[in-house]
């Protein structure tokens, strides 16, 4: 499947539309709407005008987090929605000189949450699209559409945005040399959001074909042929979700979770935990949205790691070396990684960002979990809601990269936990815009593109 192929059958905008525009009308100024499960995140992008075809010349200049939960969560009330973007819009128009607003292009896009939305309520979903399409109307910013991306979409431009910031594209040269930086060598990404997990890697030449994880990328002159897997329901909250209604159907009076941190009560509505399609099938016969369960953590690390290992259909793979898990064909992981987004901000709650061995990662988790809920509160940085899940989500992560995407004691140290490259935040949202302006051409820009038709 090419890129291109992809995006045709997503976008809301041609790309011809915007190749049509005269290169002074284009902006040096970009803004994307990264409308997540958890939250929105605005980002603004810069680049000198005369050069926005060469690579690695595009900056994130501000990044602002919408206030709230995720659009999806709107689903009842899509009205609501543009309200919450005001305080970040308004930062934003202070951002970009106000002679560059008309010619700025925005771009929303959403992901699971909204991928989710759409299973469950198709219209709901269609409404809080179209709210945010009325909102863009009055503002100054040339909005080009708000759309739902596809998770293989999420995936490749999580690569390309790494691959981009790494600075490992490179343009043909005025010589027409068509070999790559680093003799072609890219990162792999990996991306863990809120509703969903994405792996894309460029695999060993000889790797086994599947149609539908294959994607061609041609940049500056040059293709890729990219694995890329997009698991729906396997992103940190929802996976956490799936394991608290687990837990659910052993244990009906309180929920003890090995996973919470020791003397850390709380308690969480039946709708928080069954509300999702992700957890749909557990819902119990008694479900009541509002009913409160009652939630009491033990911090047992051993325990959570089994539990948690549950999450995963491994079986069905029946060790095939070329199966992640639920059935999911995968090659062999290859080279170095990248893990931004959810991974990262484990890893950094673990005082472990970079690459480290995977000892180092295990007797973190386990220092982590080892620590009651009256040592943790009292760590400045941590919010109550992530503090009290970063050890569920430390052996989620273990069991995702060493059960599922197979890394090994050996690869682990390849992968870089990392949330942003000289301020550029790692996150699709880069290389969305980049593939939408047509930024990152096939060819080289020094050679004559037709037109598309
Ligand atoms: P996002 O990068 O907003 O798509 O978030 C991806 C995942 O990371 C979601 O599961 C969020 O709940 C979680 N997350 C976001 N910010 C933090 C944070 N500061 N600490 C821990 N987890 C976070």
């Amino acid at each position: 499947m090419c890129l291109q192929c992809l995006w045709d059958s997503y976008r809301t905008v041609s790309i011809a539309e915007i190749e049509r525009q005269p290169d002074d009308q284009v902006g040096r100024y970009g803004i994307v709407l990264d409308a997540g499960s958890s939250r929105t995140t605005v980002y603004v992008y810069q680049w000198p005008a005369e050069k926005e075809n060469n690579t690695g010349v595009v900056n994130q200049t501000y990044r602002c987090s919408v206030k709230g939960s995720g659009i999806s969560s709107y689903g009842n009330n899509p009205q609501a929605v543009p309200k919450t973007f005001e305080d970040c819009m308004q930062r934003v128009k202070e951002k970009i000189p106000a002679d560059l607003h008309k010619s700025t292009l925005a771009h929303l896009g959403a992901t699971a949450g909204m991928r989710l939305l759409r299973l469950q309520n198709e219209s709901a979903a269609r409404e809080v699209l179209a709210s945010i399409q009325t909102y863009f109307e009055s503002q100054p910013f040339d909005f080009r559409g708000a759309e739902i991306i596809s998770g293989q979409e999420e995936g490749v431009y999580g690569w390309i945005t790494a691959n981009y910031l790494m600075g490992n594209f490179l343009e043909k040269n005025v010589w027409n040399t068509r070999s790559p930086p680093h003799g072609g060598e890219t990162t792999g990404a990996l991306d863990l959001g809120g509703a969903s997990a994405q792996i894309s890697f460029v695999p060993e030449e000889e790797a086994g074909h599947s149609a539908n994880s294959t994607v061609q990328v041609s940049l500056y002159g040059y293709t890729y042929t990219l694995y890329t897997h997009s698991f729906q329901c396997y992103g940190r909250d929802e996976a956490e979700k799936r394991f608290l209604a687990r837990l659910f159907q052993v244990n009906t009076a309180v929920l003890v979770n090995p996973c919470y941190p020791r003397d850390y009560v709380t308690t969480l509505t039946m709708e928080h935990i069954f509300g999702s399609l992700c957890t749909e099938e557990l819902r119990p016969a008694s479900y009541d949205p509002g009913y409160k369960i009652a939630l009491e953590g033990t911090g047992d690390p051993t325990l959570c790691r089994e539990k948690v290992y549950s999450l995963f259909d491994f079986q069905v793979c029946h060790d095939r070396e070329d199966c992640s898990f639920d059935g999911v064909y995968q090659p062999k992981v290859k080279g170095t990684f990248v893990a931004f987004s959810g991974f990262y901000y484990t890893a950094n709650a673990l005082n472990l960002t970079g690459s480290s061995p995977l000892d180092a990662f295990n007797s973190s988790t386990w220092d982590f979990c080892l620590q009651s809920w009256s040592q943790l509160r009292l760590v400045p940085k941590f919010d109550e809601v992530y503090a009290r899940s970063y050890c569920f989500s430390a052996h989620y992560i273990y069991h995702l990269l060493i059960n599922g995407y197979k890394f090994t004691r050996q690869t682990w140290p390849n992968i870089h936990f990392k949330k942003e490259v000289e301020n550029s935040s790692i996150a699709w949202s880069l290389g969305y815009m980049l593939n939408l302006t047509n930024m990152i051409p096939a060819e080289s820009p020094l050679t004559q593109l037709p037109m598309k038709p």
